[in-house]
């Protein structure tokens, strides 16, 4: 059900994004690829089309609603249609709510929050003309719990989780559908965004931990989660799939 569909992906350019564009490609998907480093984005195009797949991109800057408008607008004019927006792209900057980082605190919630609704206003006109369509968004655990000096990065996906089921009840009788995925710890740069270097220090075991750890998950196993998704019949909504290594709280 995958086959020919044409899929918007956001942060595809590392991590979770990265390998799920590969994982749909290699089922079929023609992938468009966004985020803000062009050499990434060229090596998996080049990546995906080696292996006989289908793939363009766009540099895009989530923050920047005619970016992102311009990444959907390729697609449609590319491909005809646009099945698939996934949204993903994020930055997990951490620490507490009296070092008052305004500027970083701003940035996590125009990439986090904003970077989500740019996508959905992007694709809502395209998808209620088609009467189908799929809007995924990449939330997480810490949609659910909120962890110690991690406020502001859960009040981001606590809000994503409120905005994909707003999205679910006003779009359902449209032919549109809405998954969240969200998933615990998983291997990938988005270490590199925490800022504070004593919380980075001691996240890094999690995030360089083994596959067979059960402490973290890998790219692959969420990208698994999203083609699931994609992959049912229309009659199907996943709305949610939470997905944990195995050993986490
Ligand atoms: P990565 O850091 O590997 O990927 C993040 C992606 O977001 C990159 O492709 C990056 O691309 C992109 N990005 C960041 N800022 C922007 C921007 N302003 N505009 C466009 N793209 C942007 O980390 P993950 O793969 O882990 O992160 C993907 C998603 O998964 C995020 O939403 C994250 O919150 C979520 N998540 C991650 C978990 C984890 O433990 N890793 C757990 C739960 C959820 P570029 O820098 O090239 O723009």
């Amino acid at each position: 059900m995958i086959k020919g569909k044409v899929v918007v992906i956001t942060g595809a350019s590392s991590g979770i994004g990265a390998a799920t564009a590969k994982l749909l490609a290699q089922n079929g998907a023609k992938v468009v690829l966004g985020a803000r480093r062009e050499v990434r984005l060229q090596e998996l195009k080049q990546a995906i089309e080696a292996e006989g797949g289908v793939a363009a991109y766009q540099v895009t800057d989530v923050t920047e609603q005619s970016q992102v408008q311009s990444l959907v607008d390729l697609a449609k004019a590319k491909f005809g249609r646009v099945d698939v927006l996934y949204n993903n792209a994020g930055i997990m900057p951490q620490g507490n709510l009296s070092d008052r980082e305004y500027a970083v605190w701003q940035k996590m919630i125009n990439v986090n929050i904003m970077g989500v609704l740019n996508g959905i206003g992007a694709v809502l006109p395209i998808m209620q003309a088609q009467q189908d369509g799929l809007i995924i968004t990449t939330d997480s655990v810490a949609g659910h719990i909120v962890y110690p000096a991690s406020a502001v990065y859960n009040g981001t996906k606590y809000a994503v989780r409120a905005i994909m089921e707003g999205l679910r009840q006003e779009e359902k009788d449209h032919g549109i559908r809405s998954t969240i995925v969200s998933p615990g710890a998983v291997a990938t740069e988005l270490i590199n965004s925490v800022g504070n270097q004593t919380i980075t220090k001691n996240l890094e075991p999690l995030f360089h931990a083994a596959k067979d750890s059960g402490l973290t998950l890998y790219p692959e196993d969420v990208a698994q989660a999203v083609l699931y998704a994609i992959d049912q019949p229309k009659h199907v909504a996943v709305s949610e799939v939470l997905i944990r290594p195995s050993k986490q709280e």
